[in-house]
């Protein structure tokens, strides 16, 4: 009899269409960054829910826990991380704090994006975050290649198969959509990049690695004499020397740095400063993963134009 009830219940469970799964059942998908949140809308659709903590126009390698945070991760079923140590200065106390067993290191409700992806700047010699640095597992800011976005998109959709195996061919489509779009914006981004090929540029973070390898740019130095490490008045006038030296007329930086270092350096050097996001929702144009390449690549490309390169 409790078999018999126990297969009518299954055979009910079964019979609901997969459009019909009311929100509550969404898996309930957790980015630490905006970036992964867009990748993941990409490929769970209307079948997960989908949130981030940090926000685009904040220092992923330093935000500040809030309460907030703490209940996102409680009610996640799955959270997905940058990885590469690039949220160690802030997500460890707030999963453990959590206390949602299903999003702990090595849970299953944990996955971390960098698995599959190429990282540069892998260190060779003694790297320690103790010297202050911020990269010592190789640069984590790996997403701002549109070929790492598919490898992503990839794990998040095989993770997610994982949770709904019922939903599988609708993410796997999903994933097949995106890389086929993927694949004719990069076309149009490389051909608006293709004239500017080794041009050399400087940049506050060591956030571009991976866009500049993609899309062909230069970069010479930085205004940051570490990653982390705050600018020091003699880094500086190496800097400055160096931009001379090579000629150099752009200086990218990301949305939350502070701009008098680099200013002061642009008037030395005659460079212009550009605010350049390396994320999702930096600034309001960089509404997604695509969105954010459009707005990056037409902005450097502009800039260059009008620095008559
Ligand atoms: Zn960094």
């Amino acid at each position: 009899m409790k078999t018999r009830f126990l297969a009518g219940v299954l055979l009910a469970l079964l019979a609901v269409p997969a459009r019909a799964i009311p929100a509550e059942t969404k898996p309930n998908v957790i980015a630490t960054t905006e970036d992964l949140a867009s990748l993941a809308r990409e490929v769970g659709g209307d079948r997960i829910v989908v949130d981030s903590i940090a926000r685009g126009y904040q220092d992923p390698h330093f935000v500040e826990a809030k309460p907030s945070f703490i209940l996102k991760l409680q009610k996640a079923d799955l959270l997905i991380v940058v990885g590469r140590e690039l949220e160690i200065g802030w997500l460890p106390p707030l999963i453990q704090q959590s206390r949602n067993a299903k999003v702990q290191v090595g849970a299953d409700g944990y996955l971390d994006a960098s698995q599959g992806v190429r990282i540069l700047e892998i260190p060779t010699g003694q790297v320690t975050r103790a010297m202050g640095d911020v990269h010592p597992q190789g640069n984590p800011h790996y997403w701002l290649d549109p070929e790492n976005g598919r490898a992503i998109a990839k794990s998040i959709c095989d993770k997610l198969s994982q949770f709904r195996p019922a939903d599988r061919a609708y993410f796997e489509q999903r994933l097949a959509a995106f890389g086929a779009r993927l694949t004719e914006a990069e076309k149009k981004w490389l051909a608006l990049m293709a004239p500017y090929k080794g041009i050399k540029v400087v940049t506050y973070h060591r956030s571009f690695a991976n866009f500049a390898d993609r899309f062909g740019l230069d970069i010479v130095g930085y205004v940051e004499p570490r990653p982390g490490i705050p600018p020091s008045p003699s880094h500086t006038l190496d800097l400055i020397q160096e931009m001379r030296r090579q000629n150099i007329k752009l200086i990218l930086v990301e949305p939350y740095f502070d701009l008098k270092t680099p200013e002061s350096v642009g008037r030395a050097t005659g460079a212009r400063v550009l605010v350049m996001p390396p994320s999702v929702g930096g600034v309001k144009e960089a509404a997604d993963f695509f969105a954010l390449f459009d707005y990056n690549v037409t902005l450097l490309a502009d800039a260059i134009k009008a620095a008559g390169k």
